[in-house]
């Protein structure tokens, strides 16, 4: 029996391909799908995130995106629920000159990594989205990223997980259990009603408790904190993911078919600090005005702040971690997207990818056995 410990995006898709493999699984959560899973925009924007020091990051993503098509339609099928997967493209935009010649540098790293993308005009920017500003100086199109609406894909991991008859444990682990070096299970917080507090035997633990896994397992993973917000239209205001730099200060607009506009994020090295502040709204709005003017004629539909749980190099930890304990987790800001990725890597695909994830990176002698 595998356990499962956390049901964000990561630990519902690992639970859902290990028992569609056929083995025997359990999710242990308190809550599931309400961490950075259920804060998060849902781009699976490999290229337009590209950043210079980030070209192992930028593998995992490309590997990632390749697998959306198969792992989408699947899930659809397994749960009989639509995840709104969309596949136009996104845009990098820009504002002001210097953002310009920032999106020109980056658009040259691009071509050097051979990446796809096209080079646009602001004219040509808004003629394939109208409601973008005059002033947007000009963009770059990756025609090849996708995004996909995350708290869709969650629920539709709860019933594809309900229907194949995995159980759902709404309960907090408390701590691994361990007999000599080995992880042999989990304990579990005490329950309301009885006070008892169980612990629960497995063959295999799966840590995958998002930015709560450091403090399981003594892991360097902390919390990202991203402010984040959706407004409502009645009918969708642009056709594919746009990103901008406005002045140098990154936003992005995530559209959705039924006319929600997600409208992200910050980014805030402030510990487990969940709290929305006027001033991470302020300037989202701000810099999304800028790029789309229409943003503020829209309804709030839902404000935010989710925890991304991140690492000292930025890539996740994915594998084993000493006896009876695998990690699935520090997936920072692009769990989504990895998701379908990390449930191969777990089953022994794609072994040169592996090693960039190989939680044995941060192991020191002792550590994690
Ligand atoms: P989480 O979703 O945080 O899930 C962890 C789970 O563990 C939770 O359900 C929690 O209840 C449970 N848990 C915690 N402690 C315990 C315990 N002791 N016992 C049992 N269970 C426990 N990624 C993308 O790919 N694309 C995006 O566009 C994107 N946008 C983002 C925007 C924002 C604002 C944020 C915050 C994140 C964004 N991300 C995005 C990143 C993405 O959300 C995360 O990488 C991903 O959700 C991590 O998933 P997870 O399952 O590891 O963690």
């Amino acid at each position: 029996m595998d356990l499962i410990v956390g049901g964000g995006v990561v630990g519902l898709s690992v639970a859902w391909r290990l028992a569609r493999s056929g083995a025997r699984v359990t999710v242990i959560d308190p809550a599931p799908a309400s961490g950075a899973s259920h804060a998060a925009a849902g781009m699976l924007a490999p290229v337009s995130e590209v950043s210079y020091t980030e070209e192992p990051l930028l593998r995992l993503g490309l590997a990632a995106l390749e697998r959306w098509p198969a792992f989408a339609a699947e899930l659809e099928a397994d749960s009989g629920l639509a995840l709104d997967y969309r596949t136009q493209g996104t845009m990098d935009l820009a504002f002001g000159s210097d953002d310009m010649a920032a999106l020109e540098e980056l658009a040259a790293f691009m071509d050097k990594l051979g990446l796809p993308v096209r080079r646009l005009t602001g004219r040509e920017c808004r003629r394939l989205e109208p409601m973008l500003a005059p002033s947007v100086r000009g963009g770059v199109l990756a025609e090849g990223d996708a995004w996909v609406d995350p708290r869709r894909v969650t629920a539709a991991l709860l019933a594809a997980l309900e229907r194949s008859g995995v159980p759902v444990e709404r309960r907090r682990v408390t701590e691994l259990v361990r007999d000599g070096t080995a992880v042999v299970g989990v304990r579990l917080a005490p329950d309301e009603k009885t006070g008892a507090g169980d612990v629960v035997l497995g063959d295999r633990v799966v840590l995958a408790a998002g930015a709560w896994s450091g403090g399981l397992a003594g892991l360097p993973v902390r919390p990202v904190k991203g402010q984040i917000m959706r407004l409502r239209s009645p009918s969708p205001l642009l056709g594919r993911c746009v990103r901008g730099m406005v002045h140098g200060s990154p936003v992005y607009l995530v559209p959705r078919g039924d006319g929600e506009l997600v409208v992200g994020a910050t980014q805030e090295e402030l510990g487990f600090d969940t709290r929305v502040t006027a001033g991470g709204l302020y300037e989202l709005l701000r810099d999304a005005r800028e790029l789309v003017p229409g943003v503020t004629e829209l309804q709030v539909a839902d404000i935010e702040a989710g925890l991304r749980p991140c690492t000292p190099d930025n890539l996740p930890l994915i594998g084993p971690y000493g006896p009876g304990l695998t990690l699935a987790t520090g997936h920072h800001r692009g769990g989504v997207l990895l998701s379908p990725l990390t449930t191969a890597l777990l089953q022994g695909e794609e072994g040169d990818l592996a090693a960039l994830c190989s939680p044995q990176r941060f192991q020191t002698a002792g550590q994690g056995s």
